[in-house]
C-alpha cells in the first residue's frame, strides 16, 4: 500500500519531550516554544512568531487583531479550507469568495480589485501546495485601498516570492504543522507579525486577554484582562516535537523536493490528458505537495479509482467553499469557475519523506489514463 501521507519522524522528538519534563514546565511559552519562535524569526526575518495550536488559531488570532466589526468584507479564495474563512466568520464578516487563477489554484490578483467595496477590511491569500500568490500585486492593491493582508501560509513553509520568505509579506501570516504538512507537531501552528503595530495586542490576545506577558518582562506591576483573547498556546509538549523537526527542515525539504522532481520528470516527458503544477517565475517550489489537474470529474474519479485498485492512495482537495452547506445561503450566487474546476479536477498524489523513488515510477505507470 502507498499511502498519500506519512508522518515523518526524526527520531529525536520523544527525547526532546522528555527534556521538556524534566524542565517542569509543560505548560506553553517555555524554552521550546522560545526556542522555535526565535528559529523563524532569525531564519525567515518574520518580526515575531507566536506559536498556537493549529493554524486555524492563529486565523482566528489574526482575525481578532484586524478588528472585523460586523458586516465588515473580507476577500477568500474560495479553493482553499474552511479555517481561511470561518475565523473572520467568527468575528462577524461578511466573506466574499475570490476566484483561482487559469495557471493555478492562488487567488487571482488582477480580479481582486473588481471585490474591493467600502466596506472591505482584509484579503487573505493561500499560497497553494507553497507556491507564491503574486504577493507584488496584492500589496500593492491592500495599500491603495488601505488594507490588511493575511497570508494564510499553512503549505508555505521555506518558500520564496521574488526572494523573499512566504509568511513575510503581509500584515500577519499563519502557518501550519498539522501532521500532513511538511513539518509537523501533530497539531500546531504560528502566527507571525509583520506589522510591528499589532505586536503587543497579538500577545495579548494569545494569552486569554491579559497582559501577561507584559508582565513577565517586568514592563506592568500586576497583570489582568485588558483585551479579548483566547487559550491559544502549545503546551511545551507540542513545542519540543516541533523543535525536533525544526532540526531537520533543511534535510526534509530536500528529500521532498527531491521526490517532487522525480514526479516532474517521469510525467514531463509525454503529452497528457492532465496538466502539471505550473510555478510562475516570482515562486519557488517547497514540495509541499504534487498534484495533476484532469478534464474532468468523471477522469479524475477513475484516476482514483485505478489508483486504489493498485494500492496507490490518491486524493482530491478543497471543494469551493462558496457552494459549501454552510455558506451557499449567504453568498451572492457569482459563479466561480476555476475554483470549481479544481475542486472538480484536482488531484493529489502520494508525498511524503519516506516515499522511495520507485514508488513514484509505480505510480507513474498509470499515467495514461482514458
Ligand atoms: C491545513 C490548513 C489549514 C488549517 O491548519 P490547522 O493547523 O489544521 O488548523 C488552514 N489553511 C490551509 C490552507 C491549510 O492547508
Amino acid at each position: 500500500m502507498i499511502d498519500f501521507n506519512r508522518p515523518y519522524l526524526t527520531g529525536k522528538e520523544t527525547l526532546y519531550i522528555q527534556q521538556a519534563v524534566s524542565n517542569a514546565h509543560l505548560s506553553g511559552n517555555g524554552e521550546f516554544t522560545k526556542r522555535c519562535q526565535l528559529f523563524f524569526e532569525q531564519r525567515y526575518g518574520f518580526k515575531k512568531c507566536l506559536l498556537t495550536t493549529s493554524c486555524t488559531d492563529a486565523l482566528e488570532m489574526a482575525a481578532m487583531l484586524c478588528n472585523i466589526q460586523q458586516d465588515d468584507e473580507v476577500i477568500v479564495p474560495s479553493f482553499t479550507f474552511v479555517s481561511s474563512a470561518l475565523a473572520f466568520v467568527r468575528e462577524g464578516a461578511k466573506i466574499v469568495f475570490a476566484d483561482s487563477m487559469k495557471e493555478n489554484p492562488n487567488i487571482d490578483a488582477e480580479k481582486i480589485e473588481s471585490l474591493i467595496t467600502t466596506k472591505t477590511k482584509v484579503i487573505v491569500v493561500v499560497h497553494y501546495a507553497g507556491v507564491a500568490c503574486d504577493m507584488d500585486r496584492i500589496m500593492e492593491i491592500a495599500a491603495k485601498h488601505n488594507l490588511i493582508v493575511v497570508e494564510d501560509a499553512a503549505h508555505a513553509i521555506d518558500s520564496y516570492y521574488k526572494g523573499k520568505p512566504l509568511g513575510s509579506i503581509g500584515h500577519l501570516a499563519t502557518f501550519s504543522f498539522h501532521e500532513t504538512k511538511n513539518i509537523s507537531s501533530g497539531e500546531g501552528g504560528m502566527l507571525c507579525i509583520n506589522d510591528e503595530h499589532f505586536i503587543s495586542r497579538a500577545e495579548i490576545i494569545w494569552e486569554k486577554g491579559t497582559n501577561r506577558a507584559e508582565f513577565f518582562r517586568g514592563e506592568v506591576n500586576k497583570y489582568g484582562w485588558v483585551d479579548k483573547g483566547s487559550s491559544f498556546l502549545p503546551s511545551e509538549i507540542t513545542a519540543a516535537f516541533l523543535w525536533a523537526q525544526l532540526e531537520h527542515l533543511d534535510k526534509i525539504q530536500q528529500r521532498r523536493k527531491q521526490l517532487w522532481e522525480t514526479y516532474w520528470e517521469h510525467l514531463s516527458q509525454v503529452a497528457h490528458s492532465f496538466s502539471l503544477p505550473q510555478i510562475p517565475d516570482y515562486a519557488t517550489n517547497n514540495a509541499h505537495m504534487f498534484y495533476l489537474v484532469c478534464q474532468s470529474l468523471e477522469q479524475r474519479t477513475a484516476f482514483i479509482q485505478l489508483l486504489s485498485k493498485h494500492n496507490i492512495q490518491a486524493v482530491f482537495h478543497y471543494q469551493s467553499l462558496h457552494r459549501s452547506s454552510y455558506y451557499q445561503n449567504k453568498y451572492d450566487s457569482r459563479t466561480l469557475p476555476e475554483s470549481d474546476r479544481y475542486t472538480d479536477c484536482l488531484v493529489r498524489l502520494p508525498m511524503y519523506y519516506d516515499l522511495q523513488k520507485e514508488d513514484i515510477v509505480e505510480i507513474c505507470k498509470y499515467e495514461l489514463i482514458p
